[in-house]
């Protein structure tokens, strides 16, 4: 019976893997498609310091239509991408197109692009980055490139030559999803690292999971000994940015500040900001 449960199971697997590859397959087709004509576009998510509420830099968020599917998600996307050897073209056409905009922001305001890890490994990044910077006139020190622990795993040489360049040029790296990957404090050491991203996974219970709770306070701890900021993600509720906040996270993102949203609602959402922020600042020096 054993068996034949098996071959059961077996059966009833089957239509659903068929879609899976099927979905793949066209995936696949259409990502090739839309590389060719650069069918994609970049949102903006808002990062700020919660105590001052100023919002310090935005993370470019990669955006794919497909015409006959809908949106997909680049968690989907980005993987087929690698795979196919599309992921540094893609790549380059957000670092370009980041650091347009991101020129045209107030000078305070830095942009944090991904980068894949089978980008990170491919020799040709140190160039594409300052192509991006040559071409938009952007500061490289307003620039601050996202890698995850996955990166730097079994690749150490390669990865820690191109990081150690990179920041010889004056841009930021930050570990993103800290704590999901392989994560490993000495890669903390040896590599020029200067933001940890605490992982959504770790945000979402808080406050009221305590093991979320001290994963946070100890990365948070972390942070600040080895002097390096920190940014949460994911925040959603009033309750887990007040914890946050009383728990030492420099900077803040999270659908309670703001969605990724394109560019030109990124100005407007910045402007009405600026202008909120200046009210509050000349009622308060003309109540007393
Ligand atoms: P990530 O770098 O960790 O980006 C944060 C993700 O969390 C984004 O999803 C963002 O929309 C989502 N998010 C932000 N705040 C909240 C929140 O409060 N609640 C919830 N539930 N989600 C929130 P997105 O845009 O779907 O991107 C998913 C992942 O795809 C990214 O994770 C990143 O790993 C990858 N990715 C996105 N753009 C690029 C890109 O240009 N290049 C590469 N290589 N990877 C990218
Ligand atoms: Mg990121
Ligand atoms: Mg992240
Ligand atoms: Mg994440």
């Amino acid at each position: 019976t054993a068996k034949r449960g098996g071959r059961e199971r077996f059966c009833q697997f089957e239509p659903e893997l068929m879609e899976d590859l099927k979905r793949r397959r066209f995936l696949e087709a259409d990502l090739r498609r839309a590389c060719m004509r650069e069918d994609f576009e970049v949102a903006y998510q808002p990062v700020i310091d919660p105590r001052s509420g100023r919002m310090i830099s935005a993370e470019a968020l990669l955006r794919w239509t497909c015409p006959e599917r809908g949106p997909i998600s680049p968690a989907e996307f980005v993987p087929i991408a690698e795979e196919l050897g599309l992921v540094s073209r893609i790549g380059a056409g957000v670092l370009m197109q980041a650091c347009r905009d991101a020129a045209t922001w107030p000078d305070d305001i830095d942009v944090a692009v991904n980068i894949s890890p089978v980008q990170l490994l491919d020799p040709r990044l140190p160039q594409t980055v300052i192509q991006a910077l040559t071409e938009s006139g952007l500061p490289a020190s307003r620039l601050e490139l996202e890698i995850t622990e996955t990166a730097l795993l079994g690749n150490d040489e390669a990865a820690l030559k191109t990081l150690n360049r990179l920041r010889d040029l004056g841009i930021r790296i930050s570990l993103d999803d800290f704590g999901t990957g392989y994560s490993s404090l000495s890669y903390l050491h040896r590599f020029p690292i200067s933001r940890i991203k605490i992982d959504r996974s770790f945000v979402r219970q808080l406050p009221h999971d305590p093991s979320s709770a001290s994963i946070v306070r100890a990365i948070a701890q972390l942070g600040e000994s080895l002097d390096m900021q920190i940014t949460a993600e994911g925040i959603e509720t009033a309750e887990q940015l007040s914890f946050i906040t009383d728990h030492g996270c420099d900077h803040v993102q999270g659908f309670l500040i703001s969605h990724p949203i394109p560019a030109t609602e990124l100005k407007q959402w910045l402007e009405a900001r600026t202008a909120s922020a200046d009210a509050a600042t000349y009622a308060a020096s003309h109540a007393a």
